[in-house]
């Protein structure tokens, strides 16, 4: 029989959950951390129009987009790579790095694809605890070993939506030893930018890398277009491991656009944490846990995995789907993406009647 290398056989395949919808319902999806709104009418209008070009190969080097992103941000074009979605950049930059016997490290709710990463280049995934859902820098830094190649953390973090500030990531990156490489993962980062804790400078350093993405602020999940900003040696490194022409000329054109129409993304984010708030004190309300979130979702916290299971029935048999999280060690929770007013009413509407019947 033919089999694969070994850490490729005992690999999962990435899928989401299997949802039965009921006859007749008509579901809410909030299970992805998709955007409720269209993208940006700039963004829709550039992509019809690049649909004409289709005909030819994309730009392989970015460059409209590329100087959209540093033009927003005040970076150096040279310094970013663009994959198909940030995922393709993790899944190049691991492998890159670190292999067998080395160690990735991330935390004990860290974003699931740090882990598949690590599991591509078949080196060890290592996780930290978290404090009160939160990173934790010391237990961080007590994990690192001679080994550790990468220390991996989303802020604010999937699934748990919370963030540590700027200066403990200084502190982190001046804690760690130079040749570990550390990223940040800003997947989220736009629903927090009205702090004004911008952490690019750090990429100065040399050995830190930072993400984000199109796929949840400028709602373009879809069109699968990631972003980084990487030191040069770092860079050079990821650039061969991306697939050429991965991004392609629609995908390109549309977050060329949606960059260049911040206006419409900050509405987008202010609207939505606006509901999300609105929906956690809701729950809040309701006796329920509702760590504050810096994203597009809201970790709904239950007393146990029961309670957290028995909730999730409930809202699947009226047709709205939340996530389920036993797969971050988070049993007694459910993550919902913050969707329209209709969906957040519906949700909170049908927890209100859960725990009404809980208490009773
Ligand atoms: C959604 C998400 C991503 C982005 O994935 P894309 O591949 O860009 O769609 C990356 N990191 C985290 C933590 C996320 O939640």
């Amino acid at each position: 029989m033919i089999k694969a290398r070994p850490h490729i056989a005992a690999m999962a395949s990435y899928a989401l959950a299997r949802v039965d919808i009921p006859d007749g319902v008509t579901p809410i999806f909030l299970n992805q951390n998709e955007s409720a709104a269209q993208p940006s009418p700039r963004a829709i209008e550039a992509a019809a129009n690049a649909a004409n070009l289709a005909n030819l190969y994309c730009d392989c080097d970015w460059i409209e987009l590329c100087r959209a992103i540093a033009d927003v941000h005040d970076l150096d074009t040279n310094a970013l790579l663009i994959g198909a979605g940030s995922m393709e950049l993790i899944a190049a930059m691991i492998p890159a790095f670190a292999g067998p016997g080395d160690e990735v490290l991330s935390t004990l709710h860290g974003y699931a694809y740090f882990r598949t990463a690590a599991q591509i280049a078949d080196a060890n995934y290592v996780q930290a605890p978290e404090v009160d859902l939160t990173v934790s820098v010391d237990a961080l830094l007590s994990a690192v070993t001679p080994r550790t190649r990468f220390v991996c953390v989303a802020n604010p973090g999937n699934p748990t939506g919370t963030r540590i500030p700027r200066s403990a990531l200084l502190r982190l990156r001046d804690e760690l030893p130079d040749d570990i490489i550390l990223v940040i993962d800003e997947a989220y980062a736009e629903f927090a930018d009205h702090l004004g804790e911008r952490t690019f400078d750090l990429v100065g350093r040399g050995n830190t890398v930072v993400l984000r993405t199109f796929s949840k602020a400028y709602s373009l999940a879809g069109m699968r277009v990631g972003w980084g900003v990487f030191p040069p040696d770092i860079r050079r490194e990821v650039h061969k491991l991306l697939i050429p022409n991965s991004v392609g000329t629609t995908s390109q054109a549309a977050a060329t656009a949606a960059m260049r129409d911040q206006a419409y993304m900050r509405s987008l984010c202010e609207a939505t944490a606006e509901r999300r708030d609105r929906f956690a004190a809701g729950c809040r309300d309701l006796g329920l846990g509702a760590p504050q979130s810096f994203t597009n979702f809201q970790l709904v916290v239950f007393d146990d995995p029961e309670a957290a299971t028995r909730a999730d029935e409930q809202l699947r048999s009226v047709g709205v789907i939340l996530r389920p999280m036993g797969g971050y060690g988070l049993a007694h929770t459910l993550r919902a993406t913050i969707g329209s007013d209709d969906d957040m009413m519906k949700t909170f509407n049908v927890l209100r009647t859960f725990m009404d019947e809980e208490a009773a």
